[in-house]
């Protein structure tokens, strides 16, 4: 993923921030400290990196993507626990259902349709699971 400059958006302008800089006190909790983020000056929309990168994930994300994004993380969270899987695993498994590189698979980079895409590989793999 290439280094976001211009704002899909608003066409703002993307600084480098430390991840400290939006999460506050929170950044601890989530481990992001020292982490570092894409945020465009203009309108906020934002993207993590990989973690001890300065790599981004994806493309900056408005708040209505943020949220799917998070919402897709908990849905693929659960059900890999759900199936006590181990987190790599999960992922490797994610990676080959969306024919996507490993390291190309992060929900944290994912757009609106790869995270539905998620989601519904999650909802089928289980509904599978209760049939078998
Ligand atoms: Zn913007």
């Amino acid at each position: 993923m290439r280094v976001p400059k211009i704002c899909r958006y608003c066409g703002g302008v993307i600084r480098q921030i430390p991840a400290e800089e939006v999460y506050r006190e929170a950044a601890g909790r989530l481990k992001l400290n020292g982490e570092w983020l894409y945020q465009c000056q203009n309108c906020n929309a934002r993207v993590g990196c990989h973690r001890g990168t300065m790599r981004p994930l994806g493309n900056v994300a408005n708040e209505v993507l943020r949220l799917k994004r998070v919402e897709t993380h908990q849905v693929f969270d659960a059900f890999w626990k759900r199936r006590h899987m181990t987190r790599t695993a999960a992922y490797k498994w994610l990676s080959e259902q969306m024919a996507l590189p490993e390291n190309q698979t992060h929900i944290g980079g994912f757009e609106m349709d790869q995270c539905q895409q998620v989601i519904d590989l999650c909802r089928r793999a289980e509904e599978e699971r209760s049939a078998a």
